[in-house]
């Protein structure tokens, strides 16, 4: 089956497909706004999309996957440096615009919600890229990743297989629209299955309980915020699933929204490079700390720093490396990072560390970079410390790094949002008494926010170069 072969399908009469923050679309307007753009592109090296969270930029998406042209979704935010990269290195010649506006930089597609055409287009082959998505940056600069057609269909078919996501769903979420999360999963995936989709235009808590879906994703933080507004999980208790990924779910916010909804969430683990990996099921058990099982294809195996295969038994840790149909095919101009990336028997080395137990499932410690810290000769995972400090009932949220050290190599360093009146000293004495003494913070300091991308995810980078 095609990348939108459901979509060309027609869904009938079943109503508005698509309605992004409160402009409605039914099925035969997406498809004719979007088939006069696949008309204006096709042919195109590349169609950027400016990514704001409108109909004209899922109309915008379709048109350039109808015409077989790679979609490079550009962050409606990014600086003139960042938008400048991306369109220089995605090999972008032409960008779709909402009607009316310009660009000093690149010609112009503008997107007309109005218009119709009935032109029609062979399906592309399957090993071309339907996007260059780039990463998030959380570790180095982003990076531009190939994804080809094939695998984008693999990605979705494994999660409609997991989370028995059909055309009886509405999904609900207001994700940004350049990420895979967003993008990826949160537009296609519902034009794949014939869903029905709600894009809030912000994830806040009240567009989501106003929403009325079956299926909602969100970020931690999004999930988090619901949490603090119990009005809004209560009328979250009418959905099917709950969904969280892109950035570790902490044990507690797990265990609020079970409580407030009446709902255990699903949490999936994934990245730009391999969109969905691994996953709870539907109808399997969602384990709070724990992603679940590989999605049917993929593989997954824990490598140690020596190169050799480290048992699945549920306490040893190792990088998690994928291989399967959901890959990339590799990174734009980047042939250093596709050198780092592949292992020599082509699997990809995601740069997290996991642990995968007996019974298959996953549990992501963090990434090898950043969140393994190696201190006095230990080895510690800040997330393991970061619970420990979670489980402080007026801990708001917590972030641990590791920061050079000259006696330690890496001192453990804890950054905390207090939720009460707590002290640096009054946590170090709670946390004494759930980890062992190389594991305890060496310092901690109290802040008001930690900073995050657009994702939620917290950049230890800048953490780190505060010290
Ligand atoms: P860059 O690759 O540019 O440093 P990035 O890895 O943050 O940025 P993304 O592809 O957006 O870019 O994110 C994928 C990463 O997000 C994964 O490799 C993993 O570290 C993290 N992640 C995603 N889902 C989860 C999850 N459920 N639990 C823990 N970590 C997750
Ligand atoms: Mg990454």
């Amino acid at each position: 089956m095609g990348l939108l072969t459901a979509l060309e399908g027609g869904h009938g009469d079943r109503g508005d497909a698509v309605v992004v923050d409160g402009r409605a679309m039914s099925w035969e307007e997406l498809l004719g706004a979007a088939g006069a753009v696949a008309e204006r592109v096709a042919g195109a090296p590349a169609l950027a999309v400016l990514a704001r969270p409108t109909a004209e930029t899922v109309a915008a998406v379709v048109g350039g996957l109808l015409a077989g042209v790679p979609v490079v979704p550009l962050p409606p935010d990014s600086g003139p440096k960042e938008r400048s990269h991306i369109l220089r290195d995605s090999g972008a010649t032409l960008l779709a615009v909402p009607p009316g506006e310009q660009a000093e930089d690149v010609e112009t597609v503008p997107v007309d919600l109005g218009a119709r055409s009935g032109a029609t287009f062979a399906e592309p082959a399957p090993e071309r890229p339907a996007f260059v998505l780039y990463t998030s940056g959380t570790t180095g600069a982003p990076k531009g990743a190939v994804l080809p057609r094939s695998a984008v269909a693999a990605g979705l078919d494994g999660l409609a297989d997991a989370w028995r996501w059909t055309a009886d769903d509405t999904l609900v979420h207001g994700l940004p629209l350049f990420h895979v999360h967003g993008l990826v999963l949160g537009v296609l995936g519902a034009l794949r299955t014939g869903s029905r989709l709600v894009h809030t235009g912000r994830p806040t808590p009240g567009a989501y309980a106003g929403a009325r879906g079956s299926l909602y994703f969100g970020v931690p933080t999004v999930w988090s915020r619901v949490t603090a507004d119990g009005t809004a999980a209560r009328a979250l208790s009418g959905a099917r699933l709950l969904v969280s990924g892109s950035a570790p779910l902490p044990v507690p916010v797990f265990e609020r929204l079970a409580e407030l909804t009446g709902h255990e969430p699903i949490e999936r683990y994934g990245m730009t490079e391999s969109l969905i990996t691994v996953s709870t099921r539907a109808d399997g058990e969602r384990r709070p700390g724990s992603v679940g099982l590989p999605l049917d294809g993929v593989r997954t195996r824990l490598v140690g720093e020596d190169g050799g295969e480290v048992p699945a038994d549920g306490g040893s840790v190792g990088e998690l490396q994928v291989a399967g149909p959901t890959l990339f095919a590799g990174y734009l101009n980047r042939p250093d990072a596709d050198a780092e990336a592949w292992t020599a028997d082509g699997w990809f080395r995601t740069g997290d560390v996991a642990v995968i137990g007996p019974d298959g499932f996953h549990r992501i410690v963090g990434r090898a970079s950043v969140d393994l810290i190696k201190s006095g000769g230990y080895r510690i995972g800040a997330g393991e410390v970061e619970a420990a400090l979670r489980d402080h009932p007026e801990v708001a949220d917590a972030a641990v790094v590791g920061v050079p050290d000259d006696d330690l190599g890496q001192a453990v360093v804890a950054y905390v949002i207090p939720g009460g009146p707590v002290t640096g000293e009054g946590l170090t004495d709670f946390v004494a008494a759930r980890l062992s003494v190389h594991k305890r913070p060496r310092r901690v300091v109290l802040v008001d926010e930690l900073p995050r991308n657009a994702m939620g995810k917290v950049l230890k980078k800048q953490l780190l170069e505060r010290g």
